[in-house]
């Protein structure tokens, strides 16, 4: 559960060309910008990145995002820094809905922290895929232990790996 105080809403139309000039303009420098009043936040995150480049739409669900909003967490932390959240709303229920960068290929199964392995999720089906991913690389885990037991040789390893992964995956995601 998160617990964002928001300090107000933008809109999506206003916020997505400024992560792209901040793209060219600022490619080695990260620095809080200020957008008219706003607080200062940081553009250049991978999460926002994402957002501008892959779209604001879920690829899981197919929910559009809605606006943007200047929030920030004080639950641990009571003079943390505002940044930008994604929030889209679900039109059967009318409840808001948070989103974020899905990691298309998850870190722990080898993916990458870059703009070629992210996608816009919305956090319901963003969570719903975490947990299968987690199974997945809990068999993995224990598979590896399995293969070097009854000696599998070290170099057939990572394809035998990689193409577990992917199975298990097609199994489970689909
Ligand atoms: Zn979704």
């Amino acid at each position: 559960m998160n617990t964002y105080t928001r300090h107000s809403i933008i809109s999506i139309g206003v916020v997505l060309p400024l992560i792209q000039q901040q793209e060219l303009a600022r490619k080695f420098e990260s620095k809080r910008v200020s957008i008219n009043d706003s607080p200062p936040v940081f553009l250049n995150s991978l999460r926002l990145k994402t957002f501008a480049e892959k779209g604001t739409v879920c690829v899981g669900c197919g929910l559009s995002a809605d606006y943007f909003a200047f929030e920030r967490d004080v639950k641990n932390r009571e003079n943390a820094p505002y940044h930008l959240n994604l929030w889209g709303i679900r039109d059967n229920s009318g409840r808001h809905i948070l989103f974020t960068h899905d990691h298309i290929l998850a870190k722990s199964l080898g993916g990458t922290n870059d703009l070629t392995n992210t996608q816009t999720m919305c956090c319901d089906c963003n969570s719903k895929k975490s947990q299968q991913e987690q199974k997945v690389a809990k068999i993995i885990e224990d598979l590896l232990k399995l293969w070097r037991h009854i000696g599998v040789p070290e170099a057939t390893i990572p394809e035998l790996k990689q193409f577990t992964i992917n199975k298990l995956l097609h199994m489970v995601l689909v």
